[in-house]
């Protein structure tokens, strides 16, 4: 059991409080909430969650902590986040256990997870030595014209239940070395996961005592307790992931007040299968981006939209796979998909599965395993669902494993059911020709912030900007110049000699 054994050598306790500031653990003034596991439905631990009141203090310790933080380089700060990540290899099994246990992934996907903290930390320690302005030719002599990037100030960091560590990491790790303090808001589906990371994070810093408590907290609660912090001015930067619901909310929450948010919500991911595709490797990428984390990713894949020549084929095969994928208890060696996070979860994909059938859609799978499972847990057979148009429950994402596949004739026609979605994030093309491949490379192709060939939606590398358009948001988190967000561009000018010239040739002369 998770209890006894994992959160014991993490330093967590059932008696954690819902508020971590620094090395310092408070009780929760809100209401009691238990925290389920998904594996068989039992009650991991009951935990008294934060209060909105309670805002204020947390944020009073974050902003005292910014202002010692800032004065600390860039590559000392950096120091801290490689402490963090070697404490996270030292303990990766440990915490992708808790993973596991709260929101049901198999361990492979848990201690990938792990890894991609892990990951971060490295990349934030390199950028911490890298976090560099331009020099800019001014028009006027003897003048230089620089930027720099400053820290921001307190970073409030919401996450949603289906990445519960590795979001949390990839926003901390950057905004650490760029200077800021962060507040962390998990999800109500997901406190063990935040604790568990947080008592790691407390190793830590218990060897570098000079590092202020309110650098980096954690608030227990659930969405009332984020919008109140989404409210607070003295949080320049709101860094949200989630649904789209929520990101909407956020979004008009931060904006009444001209702060800044960093959204990453809702995917519906596409794939454009072409006739030339190699269809073994089309059908290994397609059911790991399909039914990896039980169709619980915003890069899972929902659409599958297949050149006619090869669907009946390709069909034919990713039935054969379907009817026979290992599903149940996702500690198990061998299970390749885990339960749902929830009975709410389950119903959202029977409703999803009888708007498709209304539509005119065939089924394959969908229904809950009775038996082989343990119980207590939402098991489901991933579904195929064959449509006949994209029609609106096509269009939307349900956070369940379900492929609609769709099919086409030419590529223009699949691009422009491809992007004919509200949101943006992820998508692909298998293919083996070079110039479809390119098109959908181009600005002509794939409306996603992610556009991937010969792979699947799934799988980001930390390295590159992890993002999408339209509904999912416009933020990118992790790698490349992402840093850029966590951070205040100032533009100085400085004039090194004894005339006063001004911009754009003004004379403005006063004797
Ligand atoms: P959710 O929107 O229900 O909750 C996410 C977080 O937002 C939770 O911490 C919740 O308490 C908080 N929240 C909800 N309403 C809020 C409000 N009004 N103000 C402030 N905080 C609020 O999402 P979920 O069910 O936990 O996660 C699944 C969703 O997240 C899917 O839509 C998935 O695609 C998306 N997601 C997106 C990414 C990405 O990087 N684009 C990554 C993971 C998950």
């Amino acid at each position: 059991m998770l209890t006894s054994t994992s959160l014991k050598e993490l330093g967590l306790f059932s008696s954690s409080g819902a508020i971590q500031i620094g090395q310092r653990s408070l009780e929760g003034m809100g209401g009691i909430r238990p925290a389920i596991s998904p594996i068989d439905g039992s009650d991991l631990a009951t935990l008294r969650l934060a209060a909105a009141d309670q805002v204020p203090d947390v944020i009073s310790e974050a902003q005292k902590a910014f202002r010692i933080w800032r004065r600390v380089p860039a590559p000392k700060r950096g120091e801290l986040v490689r402490r963090i990540g070697e404490k996270l290899r030292e303990k990766k099994a440990l915490l992708a256990e808790v993973v596991s246990w709260e929101v049901g992934k198999i361990t492979q996907e848990s201690l990938g997870e792990v890894q991609e903290m892990i990951d971060i930390c490295d990349y934030a320690v390199g950028l911490s030595r890298q976090l560099f302005g331009l020099t800019i030719a001014s028009e006027r002599p003897h003048h230089r014209l620089m930027e720099q990037w400053h820290p921001l100030g307190p970073t409030l960091v919401i996450t949603a239940f289906n990445f519960p560590v590795a979001v949390w990491a990839w926003n901390t790790m950057i905004a650490l070395v760029c200077g800021n303090p962060i507040i962390w808001k998990p999800s109500e589906k997901a406190p063990l996961c935040a604790l568990a990371t947080h008592a790691l994070v407390q190793e830590v810093l218990k060897e570098f005592p000079d590092v202020p408590d309110g650098l980096l907290s954690v608030m227990i609660g659930d969405s009332t307790l984020g919008q109140r912090l989404t409210q607070a001015p003295e949080i320049p930067l709101v860094s949200a992931t989630g649904s789209v619901r929520m990101g909407k909310a956020v979004a008009q929450t931060v904006a009444q007040r001209l702060g800044r948010s960093l959204l990453e919500l809702g995917g519906n991911n596409g794939m454009i299968v072409a006739p030339s595709a190699e269809l073994d490797l089309a059908v290994r990428s397609i059911v790991f981006a399909a039914v990896g984390t039980c169709g619980q990713r915003c890069t899972t894949l929902r659409r599958l939209i297949v050149h006619r020549s090869i669907r009946e084929n390709l069909l034919d095969r990713l039935k054969r796979i379907y009817n026979r994928l290992p599903i149940g208890n996702p500690r198990q060696a061998g299970i390749l998909v885990g339960p749902l996070i929830d009975a709410a979860a389950f119903q959202a994909m029977q409703r999803a599965l009888e708007r498709a059938v209304q539509d005119g859609g065939i089924v394959t799978g969908g229904t809950r395993l009775t038996s082989g499972v343990p119980l207590g847990g939402y098991y489901v057979h991933p579904a195929l669902v064959e449509m006949p148009a994209q029609t609106a429950i096509v269009r939307e994402e349900t956070f369940a494993p379900i492929l609609y596949v769709l099919t086409y004739d030419d590529l223009e026609e699949a691009i422009a059911l491809h992007n004919a979605v509200p949101q943006g994030l992820s998508s692909a093309i298998l293919t083996n020709n070079l110039r479809e491949a390119e098109y959908f490379l181009s600005p002509m192709g794939s409306d996603c912030g992610i556009a991937n060939v010969n792979i699947g939606t799934s799988g980001a590398e930390i390295g590159g900007a992890f993002g999408g358009e339209k509904e999912t948001g416009g933020g990118r988190e992790s790698g490349s110049d992402s840093w850029k967000a966590y951070m205040r561009r100032v533009t100085n000018t400085i004039n090194y000699s004894l005339e006063l010239p001004l911009a754009q040739g003004i004379r403005f002369d006063i004797d």
